[in-house]
């Protein structure tokens, strides 16, 4: 397949997504916001991301290796990597997971959290994601946004949403994340899509595919439109010109004005 990709910080913090893309695989990482909370890794974010992402290329070389199966590796393989740090905290660096990689005559995936695949197929789109994180703790989530983006009411009551999310993440009572533990593999959404019923595939994380979903700013249609005339960059440059009208959040409440954003377009 044929893979174009873009990613983009989403302020003046460094970029805690990743995405990369060979002729058979597709790979985007989200990493979760620390928020200024502990963390009990030296190292960071946009490291655990790099490193996540450098050993599932590695580990998925080997194409009779399950994604679920490379997951788990590559999540031992970066764990391994810092056994310095304190990989119990509940804080420890975590990511969403994506990945799309393309077999003979099927596309196989596996999503883990709220970082979209979306098939662009005859008969419209589908989008896989785990939305489980947007479901739970209702009460915390509605007090976030109550508050305007970058007033100190607002990082508080994140704060308080992030050290709860932290209690549950990982467990049945929560979500499931990429971080040290490498049996959250066995979370992932997983699947087979015939090449035959697909015409493209966009591979994104929730700081661009919310310009569909939360934004309701384009379609699917629209958006895979754009992907064909301008590639990744144009589709990450229509998710900031939308978030610029509307830079605290008064009209979409959320986390900060704009968020990290990584996308791969694949087509064939
Ligand atoms: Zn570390």
């Amino acid at each position: 397949m044929r893979i174009c990709l873009d990613t983009r910080p989403g302020g003046a913090n460094p970029n805690e997504d990743w995405v990369a893309g060979s002729p058979t695989l597709a790979v985007v990482l989200d990493g979760l916001s620390t928020v200024g909370l502990s963390t009990g890794c030296q190292h960071g974010v946009p490291w655990y991301v790099a490193q996540l992402g450098g050993h599932l290329l590695a580990k998925l070389a080997d194409s009779q290796r399950s994604l679920s199966d490379g997951l788990a590796d590559a999540i031992e393989g970066v764990a391994g990597m810092h056994p310095q740090c304190d990989l119990q905290n509940p804080g420890t660096p975590s990511a969403t997971v994506a990945i799309l990689r393309q077999r003979s005559d099927a596309f196989d995936h596996l999503v883990l959290a709220d970082s979209p695949i979306v098939f662009e197929g005859v008969s419209g789109y589908s989008v896989i994601t785990d939305l489980r994180v947007d479901v739970i703790l209702p009460e915390l989530r509605t007090e976030v946004e109550r508050h305007e983006t970058y007033t100190p009411e607002h990082k508080k009551a994140l704060q308080e949403l992030v050290i709860a999310q932290r209690q549950v993440r990982n467990t049945p009572e929560g979500y499931w994340v990429a971080a040290a533990d490498q049996d959250v593999a066995e979370y992932a959404l997983t699947g087979t899509t015939a090449l035959a019923d697909v015409s493209a595939a966009a591979v994104m994380s929730d700081g661009v595919s919310r310009l569909i979903t939360e934004y309701k700013m384009a379609t699917w249609a629209d958006t895979f439109e754009l992907l064909r005339a301008g590639g990744p960059s144009a589709l990450i440059e229509r998710v900031r010109d939308v978030e610029a009208t509307d830079p605290t959040g008064r009209r979409w409440p959320r986390y900060k004005s704009g968020d990290d954003a990584a996308v791969a377009f694949c087509q064939w």
